[in-house]
């Protein structure tokens, strides 16, 4: 299991872009069709866009039409945590990188097979390895 990372705000302030801080650390999200990644289709690993763990591969990547880039399951379970969020008078599961809390999105359970799920992930919160991945068998 790896370290956990915690930095102050105004460390995370001075380190992230603008929208990077609102997004991963207020619990903002981008507008749909605007972030790098919805319509990606380069192969690698998904890492965290603050601390550079690996949150999801190319693999489970799946075009969910909502504009954000959506996955079936994380690369690794423990690397993505989950949350009930009720904030907007809505139920919601948020999904969070494991080793520094970022805010990364939503789960809902309306996702394809295998998993059923749909990681609703801003593409501010990642940061695409391209080529990673590939020996892991
Ligand atoms: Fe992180």
């Amino acid at each position: 299991m790896s370290e956990k990372i915690r930095k102050s705000e105004e460390e995370w302030k001075k380190e992230l872009t603008p929208d990077q801080y609102r997004i991963c650390r207020k619990k903002g999200t981008e507008p749909a069709f605007t972030g790098e990644y919805w319509n990606s289709k380069e192969k690698g690993v998904y890492r965290c866009a603050c601390c550079g763990n690996e949150l999801f591969s190319s693999e489970t990547k799946f075009d969910s039409g909502t504009g954000w880039p959506s996955f079936w399951e994380p690369i690794k379970p423990e690397n993505v945590e989950t949350e009930e969020d009720n904030s907007f008078l809505m139920r919601r599961t948020e999904a969070l990188c494991s080793r520094c809390g970022a805010h990364l999105g939503h789960v809902f359970d309306d996702g394809p097979r295998p998993t059923n799920q749909r990681y609703c992930i801003n593409s501010t919160a990642l940061k695409l390895a391209k080529d990673e991945g590939k020996s892991k068998g």
